[in-house]
C-alpha cells in the first residue's frame, strides 16, 4: 500500500508528512533523483530502462508500454508509478495537454487491476487551463489517485509559475512532486508553496558538465584554475581529481547542497521563519524576485490559508517582498474590516513606532504615556493612541500585542519608500474614517511618519495638529510641545474625565480582530468585569462567570465554554463533529464533518457536535479546508470541553 500522510506544522502551504511505500517510510519534504543511494532521498528511473533497486522508487512508465510488459520490466511491489506523458511537455498546446490527462485516465483504467491507484502519480502538463485541470483532478481523485507531478524548466518564468499555480489547486491530501530543472535556490520557494517531493536531477546534469552548485550560484570547475573553497569532504581532493573522478565528486557535492538547503527550509518552517527564508532568496536573481512577486500576487489566498495566525517571536520584515506577505497583509485586512476604535475618544494621538516590541515596553513609549498622563490627568481615557509603522500601516495601542505587531522587526532608518507611505496612509485614512469627524488628530511624528500623515490629510474629515515638524518625536523639546498641545486641547475641547479603560479596550479589540466584528461587544459587554495586567493576562467575567482571557505572550484570547457559547451565533471559527461529545484532548481530522473555511492554523476555534451544541474550545492545528479534506492528523488541540 502507498499512502501520503500529512503531518503537523505549517508556515504557508509547506508541511511535514510521510510518504509510505510498503514497508518503507520516507519523511517529506523529500528529495528525489536518479541512481540515488542516499538514505534520505527517493530514487526515480524509467521502467525497463534504468536498473531496479531494492528500495521502492518512482518508476516512470514509458509511453505505449503494454500491461504485460510492466510486470516483466521489473516493477517493484511498492514502487510508485509516474504515469506516461505523450511527448516532452514544453511543446504541448492546450489541446494536447488535455489529451495527456485523458491518456493517463485511460492508463489508470487499464492497469488498476494489477496496480493499486494509490501508487500512481499523475503528470500535470504545465500549460493546461486551470479550470480544465480542476475538473480533471476530480476524476483522478475519484479513481483513488493521491499524487501529482508538476514540471519545472528552471527559468523561473511562466512555465515554473504555472506549475506552482496549478499545484495550489490540488486537494490538501495529495502529494505534490516538483520534477525537472530545479536549482538549489528555488528549493525554499517550492517547499513554501507546498511541494513535498523535489527533483535533484539538475545536480547530476550540472556535475556532468563540470559545474559545482552552490546555494545561490554555480561554478565551472576547470583544472589548473583557482577554485572556491569548499568545506565538504567530497571536495577535499577536487584540486588533484582526475577528470574521470570529477563527475562523482561534483554529484556528491551538489546533492549535499540540495540536502542542506532543504534541511534549512524545514528548520525555518518549524520555527515560523520559512517566509523570511523565502524572502531572503529573492536576492539571488531578478528571476527569483519576479517569480516570488507573481506567486504572492496570483496565489495569495492559497498561501494565506495555510499561514498560522501566531508565529515566531521575531519576524524580520526587510524588503518589499514583506509588504504583502500573508501575515502582514492579513493584519492590514483584518484591521480594515474587523477593527472598531474604542468609544468616547476625542483626541487621536499619532505616534512613531519603536524598535522594541510591544511598543509600550520601549523607553520612548513609556515617556509618551507619562506626557499624556501629566497633560490630561483623569481625562487621559479620551485619547486614542495609534502607532504608525511599516509595513503594517498602523497599530492601535489596544492591538500592540497581536501577531505580528508584537513580533516584527524592520530596519529603522526613518526613510519610507512610496509603497510603504501609501500603505500607511491608506490604513490611517480607513482608521480615521471610523471615528467621529469632531475628533482632533494630534500628529506627534516626524520624518517618514510625517509623510504618511500628510498623504492622508486631504482624505480625512478631522483636523490635524502637528507637534514636531522639525525635530524627532522623542526629543525633550517635542515632548514638551506635545504636553502643551494636549493641555490646550483639554481646555478647548472641555474634556470630561474618562478613566483609562485599557484592559477592556485590549480584550474588546482583540476579540473583534480574532473572531470578527461584533465579537468584542458580546464578550466584553458594559457589565463585564475585566481584571489583570496587560503585559501578563487579562480575565473577563460576566456575572462572575469567566468568559475569556487575554494572554499577552500570544496577544490572543482564549475562550471558556461560556465564552464560546456567547459568540457561537456569529457563526465563525466553528468546527462541526460527527459525534455527540469530544473524547480525549485532541480532535482529529477524521472525526470532523465540516469546518469554517476561514480557520487558519493557530486560531481559537469553537467545537460543535452533531446537534450544533458547543462542546469544546481549542486551538486549530490546521486550516479549515484541511480539516475537511484530510483523513488524518490532529486538527484541534482541545482546551475546555463539556464533561459527561
Ligand atoms: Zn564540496
Amino acid at each position: 500500500m502507498t499512502e501520503f500522510r500529512v503531518g503537523r506544522g505549517h508556515d504557508g502551504p509547506a508541511r511535514l508528512g510521510e510518504y509510505i511505500m510498503g514497508t518503507e517510510v520516507f519523511e517529506t519534504p523529500l528529495l528525489t533523483g536518479p541512481n540515488i543511494s542516499r538514505e534520505r532521498m527517493l530514487q526515480y528511473g524509467t521502467l525497463g530502462r534504468d536498473p531496479s533497486n531494492s528500495r521502492p522508487t518512482i518508476a516512470a512508465l514509458p509511453f505505449g508500454m503494454e500491461l504485460e510488459e510492466i510486470d516483466k520490466a521489473g516493477l517493484g511491489n511498492f514502487d510508485s508509478i509516474l504515469l506516461p506523458s505523450l511527448i516532452s511537455f514544453s511543446s504541448l498546446d492546450d489541446q494536447t495537454s488535455v489529451l495527456t490527462l485523458r491518456h493517463q485516465l485511460d492508463t489508470i483504467d487499464e492497469i488498476k487491476e494489477t496496480v493499486d491507484p494509490s501508487r500512481l502519480i499523475v503528470r500535470i502538463p504545465e500549460n493546461i487551463d486551470i479550470d480544465v485541470f480542476k475538473s480533471y483532478i476530480d476524476d483522478f481523485h475519484s479513481k483513488g489517485i493521491r499524487a501529482a507531478a508538476f514540471m519545472f524548466d528552471g527559468y523561473l518564468g511562466s512555465t515554473d509559475l504555472d506549475s506552482i499555480i496549478l499545484r495550489s489547486n490540488l486537494p490538501a491530501s495529495w502529494l505534490a512532486v516538483a520534477m525537472g530543472k530545479i536549482s538549489p535556490s528555488t528549493v525554499p520557494l517550492l517547499y513554501y508553496t507546498g511541494f513535498d517531493v523535489i527533483d535533484t536531477g539538475y545536480a547530476y546534469e550540472t556535475a556532468a558538465n563540470g559545474v559545482r552548485l552552490w546555494r545561490n550560484d554555480s561554478e565551472h570547475i576547470e583544472t589548473g584554475k583557482q577554485q572556491r573553497f569548499c568545506s565538504c569532504s567530497h571536495c577535499e581532493s577536487i584540486a588533484e581529481a582526475k577528470h574521470s573522478d570529477l563527475n562523482e565528486i561534483l554529484q556528491n557535492h551538489n546533492l549535499d547542497v540540495y540536502e542542506s538547503i532543504l534541511s534549512e527550509s524545514v528548520h525555518a518552517m518549524k520555527s515560523g521563519r520559512l517566509r523570511w527564508l523565502v524572502e531572503s532568496m529573492t536576492h539571488v536573481s531578478p528571476n527569483q524576485a519576479s517569480i516570488q512577486r507573481q506567486v504572492d500576487k496570483q496565489i495569495y489566498s492559497f498561501i494565506e490559508e495555510f499561514t498560522p495566525t501566531t508565529g515566531a517571536d521575531n519576524v524580520p520584515l526587510i524588503g518589499p517582498e514583506s509588504y504583502n506577505s500573508p501575515a502582514v497583509k492579513r493584519y492590514r485586512d483584518f484591521l480594515e474590516v474587523r477593527y472598531t476604535p474604542p468609544e468616547g475618544k476625542q483626541i487621536v494621538l499619532l505616534l512613531p513606532c519603536s524598535a522594541k516590541k510591544p511598543y509600550s515596553d520601549s523607553k520612548s513609549h513609556r515617556r509618551f504615556s507619562e506626557t499624556i498622563e501629566s497633560a490630561l490627568g483623569r481625562a487621559s481615557g479620551r485619547v486614542a493612541q495609534v502607532i504608525l509603522t511599516s509595513p503594517l500601516g498602523i497599530v492601535p495601542r489596544e492591538l500592540e500585542r497581536i501577531f505580528p505587531a508584537a513580533n516584527y522587526d524592520i530596519p529603522v532608518t526613518g526613510d519610507w519608500d512610496a509603497e510603504e507611505t501609501s500603505l500607511g496612509a491608506e490604513a490611517l485614512i480607513t482608521y480615521l474614517n471610523k471615528l467621529d469627524p469632531s475628533c482632533t488628530v494630534v500628529a506627534h511624528v516626524s520624518g517618514g511618519y510625517l509623510g504618511i500623515v500628510k498623504a492622508a490629510e486631504s482624505k480625512v474629515s478631522q483636523s490635524i495638529i502637528y507637534t514636531t515638524p522639525e525635530t524627532s518625536a522623542t526629543s525633550w523639546e517635542s515632548r514638551q510641545a506635545l504636553q502643551e498641545t494636549l493641555v490646550d486641547l483639554k481646555g478647548v475641547l472641555q474634556l470630561k474625565d474618562a478613566p483609562l479603560k485599557q484592559l477592556e479596550e485590549i480584550v474588546r479589540a482583540t476579540a473583534d480582530f480574532q473572531f470578527g466584528k461584533g465579537a468584542g461587544n458580546i464578550l466584553v459587554p458594559k457589565n463585564a468585569k475585566v481584571g489583570g495586567k496587560p503585559y501578563r493576562q487579562i480575565v473577563c467575567r460576566i456575572d462572575k462567570e469567566q468568559i475569556c482571557s487575554f494572554i499577552a505572550d500570544t496577544g490572543l484570547l482564549s475562550l471558556t465554554l461560556s465564552g464560546a457559547k456567547l459568540i457561537a451565533p456569529l457563526n465563525r471559527y466553528w468546527v462541526r463533529l460527527d459525534a455527540p461529545i469530544v473524547k480525549g484532548g485532541s480532535i482529529f481530522a477524521v472525526g470532523i464533518k465540516e469546518a469554517d473555511s476561514s480557520i487558519r492554523p493557530g486560531d481559537e476555534v469553537i467545537v460543535l457536535n452533531n446537534q450544533d451544541e458547543v462542546i469544546a474550545v481549542g486551538r486549530s492545528e490546521m486550516s479549515g479546508r484541511e480539516m475537511c479534506e484530510l483523513k488524518r492528523g490532529r486538527a484541534v488541540s482541545v482546551r475546555h470541553k463539556v464533561e459527561v
